[in-house]
C-alpha cells in the first residue's frame, strides 16, 4: 500500500510520500539506541514536565490535528476533536501518575528475611526502543496510548503508522519533538508494513506492540517469538452488548446505536453483536431501528453529521460482501445494506436480523456501522451468544439484576464488563483483551509495565 493521505468522503489523493529508505531507517535505530541511553537516566519530573507540555500544544492544536485526521480516514469531525482532547488527558494522567505506578515494591518483609536478605525491592526499568506498529481508525489515540506511558517508563518509541494517516503520524513526532522530548525518543518511521520484520529483527529494537488485525498481529507476534521479544496485542472485536428484560430500553437502544457507530462503526470496541432477551426483543429492535435509521450520514467536516464514510474503498468492499453474504444466506436486512451512490466511500448504518452460526458475519468482525441483531430465550443462551466468538475484547450488559450481572461478569469470555453503558477506554482503567481479540493490556498500571524490566533488587 502507498503512504498517501487519500480522502475518504471523496476518493482524492492530497498527498503521497516515499517510503524511508534502508539508510534512513538505520539512522532513526541508532538515534533511538542513542537516546535511550541518556533518557533512561531522566527523572520521572522531567519526563512529566514535556508530557504536561505535550498535552498543551495538542489542545492548542486541537481544531486543526482533527481536521487532519477527518481528511486522512473520515470521522465525524466532532470525533476527531474528541479523540485529541482524549490524547492530551492520558498524556496528563500519566505524567501525574506514573511515578506512583512505577514506584520501588517491597516484598512483605517475613518473604525477605525467608530468602535471606536484610532487603529487597522490585524496580521497574525501562526496557529500551518499543516499535509501535499502529492502525488508523484511532490515528491519535491508538499511538498515544502507547506513546505517553512508555515515554513516561523510560522508553523510547518508533512509530509505524498505517500507510493512510501519514500526516497525523509525522504531526505526533513534531509534537513530541516541540514539548521538549529529545528527538530519539519518539520517531515516526513512514515505511509500508513489508518493512517491519527487518526492524523488528533488529537487536536495538527491545520489543513491539500491535493494534490492528488478526493477520498484522500474527505476523508481528511471529517474528517477535523468534527472536523473543515482548509484545503487546490489540486486535479485533465483536462486542456482544446483551439486553436483558430489566433494562432500561430507551436508554440501551439510545447507547446502542452511539455503541454501534461511532467512529464510522469502525472500532474494536464497538458493540457489534446485539443480543436480545426475547421478552424485549421487539421493543428494544423498534426503538434500535429507528435510532440508526435517524443517523444522519454525510460530510465528516461537517458539524452535525453522525456517520462519515469507511476508511478506504478495500473497507466498504470487505464490510458489503459481509452484508450481503448474510443476506444470500436469509438474513434479514431491517435498515440500510446498500451503498449510496455518488463518490466517496460511505455505506449507511445497517442492521441486520436472522443472523446464523454459518453467516461469515457471526464470526467475523464488522468494520463499519453494520448491528447484527440476536434473540436469546434466557441468560444462559445470551451467555452462549455473547461467547460464541472467536474475538474477547470487552462486552457490554443492560440488566438491573445484580445476579444476572454477577453471571455476566463471571462467564463473559472479554477483557472488559460494561454494565448498563458502552465500553469506552479510560486511561485509569486496563485494556485489552482474550482469545483471538490478542493479550497483554494497555492503559492503566498495568500498561505502564507491560514494557518495563521488572526487576528484583536482592541486598545480601
Ligand atoms: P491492518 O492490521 O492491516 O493495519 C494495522 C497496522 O498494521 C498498519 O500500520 C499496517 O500497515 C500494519 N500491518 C499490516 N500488515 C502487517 C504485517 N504483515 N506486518 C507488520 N505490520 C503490518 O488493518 P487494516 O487497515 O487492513 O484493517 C483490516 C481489518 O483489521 C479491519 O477491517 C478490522 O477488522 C481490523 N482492524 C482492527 C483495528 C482495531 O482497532 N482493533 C484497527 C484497524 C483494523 P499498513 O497500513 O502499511 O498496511
Amino acid at each position: 500500500m502507498s503512504i498517501a493521505t487519500v480522502n475518504p468522503a471523496t476518493g482524492e489523493t492530497l498527498r503521497t510520500f516515499e517510503a524511508m529508505d534502508g539508510e534512513e531507517i538505520e539512522r532513526r535505530l541508532q538515534l533511538a539506541e542513542a537516546t535511550f541511553r541518556t533518557y533512561r537516566t531522566t527523572s520521572f519530573a522531567e519526563r512529566a514536565q514535556r508530557m504536561r507540555r505535550a498535552a498543551g500544544l495538542l489542545d492548542d492544536d486541537q481544531q486543526e490535528i482533527a481536521r487532519t485526521i477527518t481528511c486522512e480516514m473520515g470521522k465525524p469531525i466532532a470525533q476527531a476533536r474528541a479523540e485529541a482532547a482524549k490524547c492530551a488527558k492520558a498524556m496528563r494522567w500519566y505524567a501525574e501518575h506514573a511515578e506512583e505506578l512505577l514506584a520501588d515494591e517491597e516484598p512483605a518483609a517475613a518473604d525477605v528475611k525467608d530468602s535471606g536478605a536484610v532487603r529487597a525491592l522490585v524496580r521497574y526499568r525501562p526496557l529500551g526502543p518499543v516499535l509501535a506498529v499502529m492502525p488508523w481508525n484511532f490515528p491519535l489515540w491508538q499511538v498515544v496510548r502507547f506513546a505517553a506511558p512508555a515515554l513516561m517508563a523510560g522508553n523510547v518509541g518508533l512509530l509505524k503508522h498505517a500507510s493512510n494517516v501519514p500526516q497525523t503520524a509525522l504531526y505526533l513526532e513534531d509534537l513530541f519533538h516541540r514539548a521538549g522530548f529529545a528527538e530519539g525518543c519518539f520517531q515516526t518511521l513512514l515505511i509500508g508494513s513489508d518493512a517491519v520484520d527487518e526492524i523488528l529483527r533488529d537487536e536495538r529494537v527491545r520489543a513491539a506492540t500491535l493494534t490492528g488485525s488478526e493477520p498484522a498481529g500474527r505476523a508481528v507476534a511471529s517474528t517477535a517469538g523468534e527472536m523473543v521479544k515482548k509484545t503487546v496485542l490489540e486486535l479485533g472485536g465483536s462486542d456482544p452488548f446483551v439486553v436483558m428484560p430489566s433494562a432500561d430500553l430507551d436508554r440501551a437502544a439510545r447507547v446502542a446505536v452511539t455503541a454501534r457507530v461511532q467512529n464510522n462503526g469502525q472500532s474494536c470496541i464497538a458493540a457489534k453483536r446485539f443480543i436480545v432477551h426475547t421478552d424485549v426483543y421487539d421493543a428494544f429492535t423498534e426503538r434500535f431501528v429507528a435510532g440508526m435509521r435517524a443517523l444522519r450520514m454525510g460530510d465528516p467536516m461537517e458539524e452535525d453529521t453522525d456517520v462519515g464514510p469507511l476508511s478506504s474503498e478495500r473497507a466498504r468492499a470487505d464490510l458489503e460482501e459481509l452484508v450481503d453474504d448474510a443476506r444470500r444466506s436469509g438474513a434479514q436486512v431491517l435498515c440500510g445494506g446498500e451503498r449510496p451512490e455518488g463518490p466517496g466511500w460511505y455505506y449507511p448504518p445497517t442492521v441486520i436480523a436472522g443472523v446464523t452460526r454459518e453467516m461469515r458475519i457471526h464470526r467475523e468482525e464488522a468494520f463499519g456501522p453494520v448491528a447484527t441483531l440476536y434473540r436469546a430465550r434466557d441468560l444462559d443462551e445470551a451467555v452462549l451468544l455473547a461467547d460464541d466468538t472467536p474475538f474477547g475484547l470487552s462486552s457490554n450488559v443492560w440488566t438491573r439484576d445484580e445476579e444476572e450481572i454477577d453471571r455476566f461478569v463471571r462467564d463473559l469470555e472479554a477483557g472488559g464488563v460494561y454494565v448498563n453503558g458502552m465500553t469506552a477506554s479510560h486511561p485509569a482503567f486496563p485494556f485489552g483483551g482474550v482469545k483471538r481479540s490478542g493479550y497483554g493490556r494497555e492503559l492503566s498500571g498495568h500498561g505502564i509495565r507491560e514494557f518495563c524490566n521488572i526487576t528484583t533488587v536482592w541486598h545480601g
